[in-house]
């Protein structure tokens, strides 16, 4: 069994590793989606697809014992379309994990099985309040694995969030 398992990853923390290591318990590899690859440089996508494999590769390393693909997805402008895009690059999967409405629908009219895992302490393990502790200067270091706090340091991920959510 090959389970798939898509986020942005903007960046990659604690809730995205409890989900995978649910999921590792149940299938014998695992393919990590990272979608919107194409985006990067912005308050909601500040990091590229290649820091976002840099950050799960790291992390699942330290983690888990069983084979992963990390495989970058472009947005497409059609969502009708998006299931045949995903299988198209993505490794073969069975089983689909996913909490995201749209992501649960559309994988659901294509016929997929579908597992929505629960969520770990969603207040505080959600990209969108990591990127707001970043630019504010609160502790977001305490919510990512150690070795994705050290890509983003080694990137300046908090200068590069301040400077593209600044205005001229
Ligand atoms: P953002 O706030 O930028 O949308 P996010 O934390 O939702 O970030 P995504 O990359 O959008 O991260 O999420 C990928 C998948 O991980 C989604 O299906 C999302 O529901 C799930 N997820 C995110 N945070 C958690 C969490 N704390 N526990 C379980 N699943 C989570
Ligand atoms: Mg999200």
């Amino acid at each position: 069994i090959r389970g798939f398992y898509i986020g942005r990853f903007q960046p990659y923390h604690y809730g995205h590793q409890s989900v995978i290591e649910h999921i590792a318990e149940e299938v014998d590899e695992i393919v990590i989606g990272i979608g919107s690859a194409q985006q990067s440089h912005s308050p909601e996508n500040p990091y590229t697809a290649g820091e976002r494999v840099l950050m799960i590769t790291r992390a699942l390393e330290h983690s888990v014992s069983l084979p992963f693909y990390v495989i970058p997805i472009e947005d497409i402008q059609r969502n009708a379309l998006w299931v045949s895009h995903a299988r198209a690059i993505s490794p073969p999967f069975n089983v689909v994990y996913s909490s995201n409405p749209l992501v649960v629908r559309l994988f659901n009219e294509a016929g997929a099985e579908v597992i929505s895992p629960e969520m770990f302490i969603r207040e505080n393990y959600s990209g969108t309040e990591i990127r707001r502790r970043m630019l504010v200067g609160e502790d977001w270091m305490s919510l990512v694995p150690p070795v994705v706090a050290d890509v983003i340091n080694e990137i300046d991920g908090v200068g590069r969030l301040q400077d593209v959510s600044g205005s001229d």
